[in-house]
């Protein structure tokens, strides 16, 4: 297997005594799409957090290409080719579509300034290919705030994808968005990882989901990892329907 993008090493996180991550250790591989399941409190958001620069862990280390980004800020995480979609979409919501793409390109340019313009015919260019990728092109002009929830998921991600990310960190990119939606969306989120060969790893509690779209599961509980292999393997095993499958 070739070398892993992303690497945390013996992670150690506890938060007033209760610990969020007790020695872990994950590897994350070019071309996967890796689920992260286990119950609520287990510990999953805050692995997000100690890749993403939240949250630093009390030892261990994240590698990113083998170099250590476990200090890092944030913004120097994000620079670097890490991005992220959050449970909640982090959306100016009066705004329509397209400016809340325009935004998300100038702030990644490092551009946005009362004394630049925001619009420019090839951030516009930009802003609609990224459109397009996730399938949103036709919801350009819409207030963002009316959009289904399925589509401002996807409009969340588009943003994240304004990064040009080699690896998208997704926190529960199905939540709140109606069962109809459900499978649209995940599509909509595969073919855009597929064009750009961006590797993501995703939080996801909807079994069916992670079946169904996961190349590889791992199964999280009390801050540790129970099991881990492809998504037949793990909903076979028999502690995992106990613990996690049953509550998720
Ligand atoms: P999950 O994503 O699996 O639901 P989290 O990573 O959000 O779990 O939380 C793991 C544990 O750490 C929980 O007990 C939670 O209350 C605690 N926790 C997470 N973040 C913080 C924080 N910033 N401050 C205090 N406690 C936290």
């Amino acid at each position: 297997m070739t070398r892993p993008i992303l690497e945390a090493k013996g992670l150690h996180v506890a938060f007033n005594g209760v610990k969020a991550a007790d020695d872990v250790s994950i590897a994350i591989h070019d071309g996967e799409f890796l689920a992260i399941i286990g119950p609520n409190g287990s510990g999953k958001t805050t692995l997000l957090n100690i890749c993403t620069g939240y949250i630093r862990p009390r030892s261990g280390r994240v590698l990113l290409d083998g170099h250590d980004i476990t200090r890092l800020s944030p913004r120097a995480i994000a620079r670097r080719g890490v991005a992220r979609a959050f449970q909640i979409p982090q959306l100016f919501s009066t705004q329509r579509v397209i400016d809340n793409m325009m935004l998300a390109l100038a702030a990644t340019d490092g551009l946005w300034s009362a004394v630049r313009p925001l619009e420019s015919p090839a951030r516009r260019d930009e802003a609609k290919a990224l459109l397009d990728l996730v399938g949103l092109a036709g919801d350009a002009d819409r207030i963002s705030s009316t959009l289904p929830e399925g589509h401002r998921k996807l409009l969340d991600i588009a943003v994240a994808l304004a990064l040009k990310p080699r690896l998208l960190l997704l926190d529960e990119p199905t939540s709140g968005v109606s069962a109809l939606e459900r499978f649209p969306l995940m599509e909509a989120l595969m073919s855009a990882l597929r064009q750009r060969g961006i590797t993501a790893l995703f939080v996801e509690h909807d079994m069916d989901v992670v079946a169904r779209y996961a190349s590889r599961v791992l199964v999280w509980n009390a801050g540790n990892i129970m099991a881990q292999g492809r998504p037949d393997e793990v909903f076979s095993n028999a502690q995992v329907r106990q613990r996690v499958v049953g509550v998720a």
